[in-house]
C-alpha cells in the first residue's frame, strides 16, 4: 500500500461531495494488480488514484479485450458501510472475463481489493441518498498487435460517489425502442459486462435521446421481436392480475445482480415472476389495454426506476399512469432498505 502523498483536504472532499452527480468525481485512491503468463496475478496494491502509462499497441486500445464490474458502498443507518453481495460480483466479472478469454481472478483478491479501497477512501462515502460506486475493471496491457488474448493484464478498482443516476433524479423514464441497432447477438457477448458491448449500445442511446427518451430499450438481434433490456439496465413488466414477467437470461442479456435480487424478494413475498420471453407487440397491446400496470428497470447504478412511456416509429405508449406505481414503489424500499442496513437482509446478501 502507498498511501496518496497529497489527498484532497477535507473542505474539498465535502465540497465535490454536495452534488457529485454521476461517475464524475473520483476518490484518492485505487487498487491495482497486474497479471503475466505463467506469474499470474501479482503486485496488488492501493495507491493514488491517477492516469496510468499504457503503450499505443496495448491490446485493450485495438481489440477491446476488457471487462468490467459496477458495484456500490452504502452508508448505513448507525454509520457503518455495507456492500450489497459482492462476491456476485466477483463472479459475474470471472464469467466476463472466461467470454473475453481473460484470466480468472481469485474471488478473495477481487473481494480484497474493494474492501481495502473502500476502508481507505471510506469517508468519500456520502451520506444520505448517494453511495459510493465502485468500478473494478481488467484489460488487455499488453504491446502487441497480433489478434490472440494478451499474455498481460492490468486490473484495477477506482470509487466514485454519487448522487441520482438519472439529472434531477427523475421519477420516471422513456424508453425508445431500437428496432434496427443490435446490443447483443446469439453467441456473442450480451451476457458478459465488457466494453464492447456498450460501445456497440451508444449509437442507439443517442437515437433514443434524439427522440425525445432517456434510454433505449433493445430487442432480440434475430426476430427483432423479443424485449430484452436496455443499456445498463434489466425490465421487469407489472400486470394487472399480479403477476410479473422479466426477460430470461438467454445469453443475451446481462444477468443483473439487482434483477436477480428483486426476482428472490418478489418471490419471498409469494408474488408470481416469471422469467419469459415478452414481445414488443404485446407490450404495446398491454400498455393501451390497461392489462400492463407498471414497469421498471433495475441496476445497480439506477437502483430501481419507474418507466413512465414507450415509443417507438409506430407510436407512443404510456404505462399505467406514466409515473410510480405501487408494486416499483415497494420493491425499491425493500431493496434500498436492505442496501442500507434498515431491513434485516436475506441471508449473506450484505457485508
Ligand atoms: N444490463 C446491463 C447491460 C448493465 O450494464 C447492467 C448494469 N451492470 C444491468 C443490466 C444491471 O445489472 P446489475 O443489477 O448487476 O447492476
Amino acid at each position: 500500500m502507498e498511501p496518496h502523498s497529497n489527498p484532497r483536504s477535507v473542505s474539498e472532499r465535502e465540497q465535490l461531495l454536495i452534488d457529485p452527480g454521476f461517475g464524475k468525481v473520483f476518490t484518492d485512491h485505487m487498487a491495482t494488480a497486474l497479471w503475466s503468463e505463467g506469474r499470474g496475478w501479482h503486485s496488488a496494491t492501493i495507491g493514488a488514484h491517477r492516469p496510468f502509462t499504457l503503450a499505443p499497441a496495448a491490446g485493450v486500445l485495438h481489440y477491446a479485450q476488457e471487462i468490467f464490474e459496477g458495484m456500490k458502498a452504502y452508508r448505513s443507518g448507525d454509520g457503518g458501510i455495507i456492500l450489497f453481495r459482492p462476491e456476485q460480483n466477483a463472479r459475474r466479472f470471472n464469467a466476463s472475463a472466461h467470454r473475453l478469454a481473460m484470466p480468472q481472478m481469485p474471488e478473495d483478491m477481487f473481494l480484497e481489493a474493494i474492501e481495502e479501497l473502500v476502508r481507505i477512501d471510506q469517508e468519500w462515502i456520502p451520506s444520505g441518498e448517494g453511495s459510493l460506486y465502485l468500478r473494478p475493471f481488467i484489460f488487455a496491457s499488453e504491446a502487441f498487435l497480433g489478434v490472440r488474448p494478451a499474455k498481460e493484464f492490468t486490473f484495477c478498482v477506482i470509487a466514485s460517489p454519487v448522487g441520482a443516476y438519472f439529472k434531477g433524479g427523475k421519477r420516471s423514464v422513456s424508453l425508445w425502442v431500437s428496432e434496427h441497432l443490435n446490443r447483443a447477438g446469439p453467441g456473442g457477448t450480451g451476457a458478459a459486462k465488457c466494453g464492447g458491448n456498450y460501445a456497440a449500445g451508444l449509437m442507439a442511446q443517442a437515437e433514443a435521446i434524439e427522440h425525445g427518451c432517456d434510454q433505449v430499450v433493445f430487442l432480440d438481434a434475430v426476430e427483432h421481436r423479443w424485449v430484452e433490456e436496455l443499456g445498463g439496465m434489466n425490465l421487469f413488466f407489472v400486470f394487472e392480475d399480479g403477476g410479473l414477467i422479466t426477460p430470461p437470461l438467454t445469453g443475451t442479456i446481462l444477468p443483473g445482480i439487482t434483477r436477480a435480487s428483486i426476482i428472490e424478494l418478489l418471490r419471498r413475498r409469494g408474488v408470481n415472476v416469471a422469467e419469459e420471453a415478452y414481445a414488443i407487440d404485446r407490450w404495446k397491446a398491454d400498455a393501451e389495454s390497461g392489462f400492463l400496470t407498471e414497469a421498471f428497470a433495475c441496476g445497480t447504478a439506477a437502483v430501481v426506476t419507474p418507466v413512465g412511456a414507450l415509443k417507438s416509429k409506430d407510436g407512443e405508449w404510456t404505462i399505467g399512469d406514466g409515473l410510480e406505481g405501487e408494486l416499483t414503489a415497494s420493491i425499491k424500499a425493500e431493496l434500498v432498505g436492505i442496501q442500507r442496513g434498515l431491513f434485516e437482509a436475506p441471508d449473506s446478501w450484505v457485508r
